[in-house]
């Protein structure tokens, strides 16, 4: 297999922006992950543009950071670009009820802010260690709320790099789904439309969903949130408790004895555990009940996905 050298890109960009061999274990929230060849951080439009491009035309494979929430590496690393959403690229302006956001920007901020405002729309996010840009892509969702209901438009490049809006009627959101991830869009911004609202109200709703959280997820422990989508008609943390998997380990990856819907990382743990881990609950609840339980977590190989 091919690796790329650390100066694969350094010709086509400065050399300060490039990070060589960062461990992707500390970019994402379950802590796994070997070392990314090449990792920039998103200051502007233009800069991630010509990243995307130049990547492209030398065959780098690209992958898009955010808060690193709902993925899970590679022990290997990898083998190509990371190009990171996060404080650089995290600009917010709020304007009435109407709220723009960088790709960067940390969707709990945004959440904050809104609630601040006395604004309705983001009482789900509260808890969603997100970026606004990895939350407008995967229609992340809570409590009956999900992005695609916030979301007026998307600003972003397209899968041949150029800066296309998408209103949201274009976006084709669905559960956990959008265009955007199907056919490979990068989100440079996103405008949101909030209504105001009960100030009192929104808060005591916050604080609800906050303490259903705590009460019922494994926050203790690193994880991805719930690893697997939601099956229709069931609970994907209920099938697994059903098929006696709660606790149920591969080296220091454990089915969360709390909330089974969670694979969580003990102290450790590699990508081949939580790889095995899925593959056996996965064929575990697939003979109990005859559901093939889908991940939502973004599994990365090497190369990619
Ligand atoms: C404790 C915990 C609780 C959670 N609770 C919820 C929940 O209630 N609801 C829910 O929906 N999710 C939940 N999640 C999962 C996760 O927060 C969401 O899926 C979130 O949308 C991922 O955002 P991110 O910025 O971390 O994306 P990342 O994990 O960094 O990336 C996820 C995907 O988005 C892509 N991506 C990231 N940024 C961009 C960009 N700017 N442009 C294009 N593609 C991009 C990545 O390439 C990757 O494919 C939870 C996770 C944890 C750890």
């Amino acid at each position: 297999m091919q690796t790329h050298t650390p100066n694969a890109l350094t010709d086509a960009l400065p050399q300060e922006e490039l990070f060589f061999d960062r461990p992707m274990s500390a970019y994402t929230t379950i802590k796994v992950g070997g070392p990314a060849a090449m990792m920039m951080e998103a200051h502007s439009a233009q800069q991630v543009a010509r990243a995307i491009q130049a990547a492209r035309q030398r065959g780098i494979p690209t992958l898009l950071l955010g808060n690193g929430s709902n993925l899970l590496m590679d022990d290997a690393g990898f083998d190509g670009l990371v190009i990171r959403f996060g404080e650089a690229f995290s600009q917010v302006k709020l304007e009435g009820n109407t709220l723009t956001a960088q790709a960067g920007a940390s969707l709990m901020a945004l959440s904050r802010l809104t609630v601040e405002h006395s604004l309705a729309g983001l009482e789900f996010a509260a808890g969603i260690p997100a970026s606004l840009g990895g939350a407008a892509l995967m229609n992340a969702g809570a409590y009956g709320g999900e992005m695609a209901h916030v979301i007026r438009h998307v600003d972003c490049l397209d899968p041949q790099g150029r800066a296309v809006r998408l209103q949201v009627k274009d976006i084709g959101y669905g559960y956990r789904d959008s265009r955007m991830m199907r056919e490979g869009y990068t989100v440079l911004s996103a405008c949101m439309e909030l209504k105001p609202g009960d100030g009192e109200a929104i808060r005591r709703c916050v604080q609800e969903n906050q303490m259903h959280r705590r009460n019922k997820q494994p926050l203790t422990y690193p994880s991805a949130g719930s690893f697997f989508k939601r099956p229709p008609g069931y609970f994907a943390g209920a099938l697994i408790e059903q098929a006696g998997l709660k606790g149920c380990r591969r080296g220091a990856a454990q089915v969360s004895e709390l909330h089974a819907g969670f694979l969580i990382n003990l102290g450790g743990a590699t990508g081949q555990d939580f790889r095995s881990l899925v593959a056996h609950v996965q064929d575990t609840v697939e003979q109990r009940s005859g559901v093939w339980l889908e991940p939502e977590v973004r599994i990365i190989g090497r190369r990619g996905a």
